[in-house]
Formats: C-alpha cells, structure tokens, sequence
C-alpha cells in the first residue's frame, strides 16, 4: 500500500501553544497514526497531548505484538497510567488509525477527533463524544453549534481511564481525513476545503485546527510519503520517510499524472491575449526600440519589472496567477459589496458555497501567490480557462489591470529611465512618471462629462471610462503593494496611497463615480475583508468620501506590511 501523509496545522488564538499533536509510525505490512488535542484549559496540556503521540509513535514500531485493538486499548491504559504523574490534570482527546497492507482498517478515539472520508466532500465515519450528543444521535454541524459540545463525556484524561471506542473496517482504500474540532466544528464545508488545499484561516478567534490527511492506494507497492509542512507538533518514528515535496501532495482529478502544472501551462490559454495588449500598449508608444515581453517562471522578488537598456518587460507566472485570482475575487465580490453598502451594512455576510464566498477565498490566494514560497496552485478553485462563463467577469477585470500594469513597465522605457534609479527620490519620480503613462493610455482620451448632475445617467463614454478606471485602479492597487512590500529598499517607491489618489485625479472621475466606490470596497475587502468599516450616513456617503478612507486605510496597511 501507498500511503501519502499531508498533516496540515494552524495555532489557535486561545492557548499561546498549538495543542494539536500528530505522530505516524510504520512496521512491516502496517501503518499507525495518531492525532492528539490537548483540552484548552489547564497550562500543560499542550504537553500532555505531545506526550501521548511520543508514547505511541515510540511503542509501535518496537514491539512484535500481533495487533489487535484490545492490544491498543491495553497499551493506552499504561500510557495513561505513565502520564498521570507528570500530568495530574491531563485532558486530550485522542483519535488512532491502523492500517494494513491489505486495507483493513481500525479506528480508536477517545472525545471530540473525528475520523472522515474525503472525495471533495468530507463524510464524517464517527462522532464525537460530547454532552451535545450525549442522549440523543444528533447531526455533526447541530453538534458544531451547540455550546454544550465542549463538554466531553469521555476523552483521554489523568483523573480516570476511559477505553476508547473502536470502529473497524475490512477494506479501506482513498482519502481519510483525522480531524480535531478546529477543523471539523469551527469551519464551513467550503473553508474545510480551503484549508485542505494549504490555505489558512483568517477568524480573529478561533480554535488550534489540524487535519493529518491520509491517501490510501492499495494494489501499490509499501510506500509512506510525509509532508508534515515543517510544523514542529508532528512526530515520526521509523526509518526516516521519503520527503514529499509539497507540489505534489495536492490530490486532484483535473491533472493528470502526479504533479501540478507550471504556472505557465495553467495560464498557457492566456498568454496569447495578454501578449496582443502589450503589442497594443506597444503600438500606441513610439520607441525606436520596441520593448519585448518575456515570462518566467523563476522566482523572483519582482513580479513585473521592466530593463530598459534592453527594451525587455518581464512578467512572472506567478505574478499573473495572483493578479489573475484578485480580479477573479474582485468579479466576484463588487456585487455583493455595492449591494452591502446600498443596504447600510457594515460588512458583508457570505452565503455558504455562494460566488461571493468564493470571492473571498480568491482574495486570500492572491496574498498567498505572491509569498516568495507560496507558489503552488490551489485546487480548490476552478482553473483558469477563459472558455469558462463562471470566469468572465473576473477575467473582464484581469485583462484590464494587467493592460495598466504592463503599461507602468513599458511606460519606464518609453520615458527613458536608466535600469536603476540612482537615489530614492529619483526612483520615486521615476515611479509617478511611468503610472501616469500608464492611466493615460488606458484613458485613450475618454473623458467624464462635468455637467452631469449627480445620480444623472452617464454617457457611454463615461461608463466606459469608469471601467478603464476600476482596472487601472486594481492593477495599481496590486502593484503598489507588491512592489512596495518585496523589495528591501521601500523608500524606492511613493506611497500606495498618493499613487491611487494620482490616478483617480489623472482619470477625473465624478465624485459618485461607481468605479471610485468599487475600488474603495476592494480595498476594504483586501485589507480587512472581516473587519466593520464605519457607514457614513448616505447623505454624506460619497464614493469619494470612502476611497479617501480606504486610501488612507491601504497607507497604513502597506506601512505595517513593511515593517
Ligand atoms: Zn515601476
């Protein structure tokens, strides 16, 4: 049997330790797990859940016991027994998975970790041992939001030894999921979908949350692959596992064979258009030299750079998938937030599975994308395909901000800036320069009407400036803080802020422009997608008013994102 191992953990808000634990062990023909969560209160029980997965990792592999669950259950009743001493006030619940080549299986738990099946959906195989459920069956998310679930009625704790419960299974074979209550109590089917996929919650408080995600092939020769995402609560004790690297652990029925496509072959269907908008922007600028446009792959600190003593644009992959995951997440969550601010709401509250949601969750990919370590495509959003009716309005809103971006970049060459500025200030001019090139391109000599009477339709030219507006504002937006925050050297670069108040001036919007109010909201959502922003009353609610704020909110933010 194959056996992949994925254990993914995050550190709660409530205790200063994570106190979820996991260990994996193997002998011949077999394979055990462990995951372990210390009860909250109590100072060391953190330890405590440590100490168990150490004495059960430790014990397997060195015995030549036959295994039967009895010969478990006999050895937690010394473990415990071990632990009371150093641990007088010890709680945990505790959940153990045995395997053997063959596919049989057996589960013992003891509280609230449970076990699930995961084919996209995650079915839970037990259920917990909680006062919520103790006299009644009960389904697992009415549990979830009954206060009473923190109660155990039984679990892995000093003050007595309660046998754990025993689930068996003849033949098992795919993916199994070992879960403590952060995961499977405190997130909604789509955030548990999130985190499997390496991504992290956001909620101001919240629970430590782990899953050890177990592939099970049978039919394949022995074989464990551990990815334990360098965490220090996961513990293994056998010949040292083969390293997974961590590209390849994603399990997905849309790529074939087992690893996840470049970034480029998964934007392969983009390079063409995005291409034909930088011969477009290239046309327009007469240069002696005309400016190629490269992309790569590599790694760099800079995600779009230009070098203008070689007329060469550069766009990394990785730049394009998170500019492209903020425009699918901006398409997405426009709606929802006009409507939001329509209604008086300080914030948006998403509908489970809903767009919007999805919306949000794209927000947070686009973050992650750009992390110089980060690079590796999530699969739980839908692949870029520009075929695809669920993608165009966000695609809409990439190819626009894309256009201003490469146009920054061909805008330093046009206006003949040496590769490198030779002072801070020189850089900063040199930056305000190339984004006004570029808004002026995308303005293409449209213009607002100034005798249009507020709430007073628009002319077609106006709304399209609008548009040209909201994409050159996202691709600033994105730029800016980028730039801003991955180069070492940030007084190289103007302030985010003065940048977008440039733009909106250079576009010379109305003050009820909606692309004003779109980008302040997107600012909102970028920032603080949770947080409650204050509601001005309408009379004085201008969208000019709340991208003065939002501009002001982004100063800060990209201040302390430097720090
Ligand atoms: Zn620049």
């Amino acid at each position: 049997m194959k056996i992949e191992a994925r254990w993914l953990s995050q550190k709660g808000t409530r205790t200063d330790d994570n106190r979820d634990h996991a260990g994996i062990a193997w002998r011949h023909g077999e394979f055990l797990a462990i995951v372990a969560d210390g009860a909250t209160n109590g100072s060391n029980n953190g330890g405590y859940a440590r100490a168990i997965v150490e004495a059960v990792i430790d014990w397997f592999p060195a015995t030549d016991d036959a295994w039967r669950h009895e010969l478990m259950q006999a050895r937690l009743r010394e473990i415990h027994q071990a632990l009371r001493k150093s641990f007088p006030r010890g709680s945990a619940s505790i959940i153990l998975f045995h395997v053997r080549d063959t596919g049989s299986l057996t589960v013992l738990h003891s509280g609230d970790c449970l076990l699930g099946r995961h084919d996209g959906h995650v079915h839970w195989q037990v259920t917990p041992h909680t006062l919520a459920n103790a006299l009644a069956d009960m389904p697992l998310d009415a549990i979830a939001k009954s206060p009473t679930r923190h109660l155990l009625t039984q679990s892995f704790r000093s003050r007595e030894f309660m046998v754990p419960d025993v689930l068996a299974q003849k033949k098992v074979s795919g993916t199994l999921l070992l879960a403590t209550d952060g995961f499977w109590a405190e997130l909604t089917e789509s955030e548990q979908e999130v985190f499997l996929g390496g991504g992290q919650s956001a909620a101001p408080e919240r629970d430590d949350r782990s899953v050890l995600q177990l592939s099970l092939s049978t039919g394949e020769p022995t074989e464990i692959l551990l990815d334990d995402g360098g965490s220090t609560n996961f513990y293994v004790r056998t010949p040292a596992p083969q390293k997974l690297p961590r590209s390849s652990v994603m399990e997905d029925v849309t790529f074939a064979g087992d690893k996840l496509p470049n970034f480029s072959d998964l934007f392969i269907g983009y390079e063409a258009r995005i291409q034909a908008i930088f011969d477009r922007i290239v046309a327009a600028s007469s240069v002696n030299f005309p400016p190629q446009l490269e992309f790569t792959e590599e790694d760099s600190s800079m995600l779009f750079k230009c070098k203008p003593s070689e007329a060469s644009v550069t766009a990394d992959w990785h730049g394009i998938a998170s500019l492209w995951a903020m425009s699918q997440g901006v398409g997405r969550l426009c709606a929802a937030m006009f409507n939001a601010r329509r209604s008086g709401q300080a914030r948006l509250d998403f509908v489970e599975g809903s767009e919007a949601e999805l919306g949000y969750h794209f927000i947070d990919e686009a973050r992650a994308l750009v992390k110089p370590r980060g690079h590796r495509w999530n699969t739980y959003f839908p692949k870029p395909d520009l075929g695809s009716d669920r993608l165009i309005a966000g695609d809409v809103f990439f190819f626009r901000a894309i256009e201003w971006i490469l146009a920054h970049e061909v805008g330093h060459i046009v206006s003949g800036h040496d590769d490198r500025a030779w002072t801070a200030q020189q850089s900063r001019d040199e930056e305000r320069e190339a984004d006004r090139f570029a808004t002026c391109y995308v303005i293409g000599g449209l213009a607002a009407n100034p005798g249009r009477q507020p709430r007073e339709r628009p002319s077609q030219d106006e709304i399209e400036l609008e548009r040209r507006a909201i994409a050159a504002g996202l691709g600033l937006v994105w730029v800016a803080i980028y730039e801003d925050t991955r180069t070492q050297d940030t007084d190289m670069y103007p302030a985010v802020a003065a940048r977008i108040d440039d733009a909106i001036t250079g576009f010379g919007l109305a003050d009820d422009s909606a692309a004003l109010e779109i980008l302040s909201d997107f600012i909102k959502a970028w920032i603080d997608p949770e947080g409650q922003w204050p509601v001005a009353p309408p009379s004085d609610a201008t969208a000019r008013s709340a991208m003065d704020e939002a501009c002001a909110r982004l100063y800060d933010h990209a201040r302390e994102a430097r720090q």
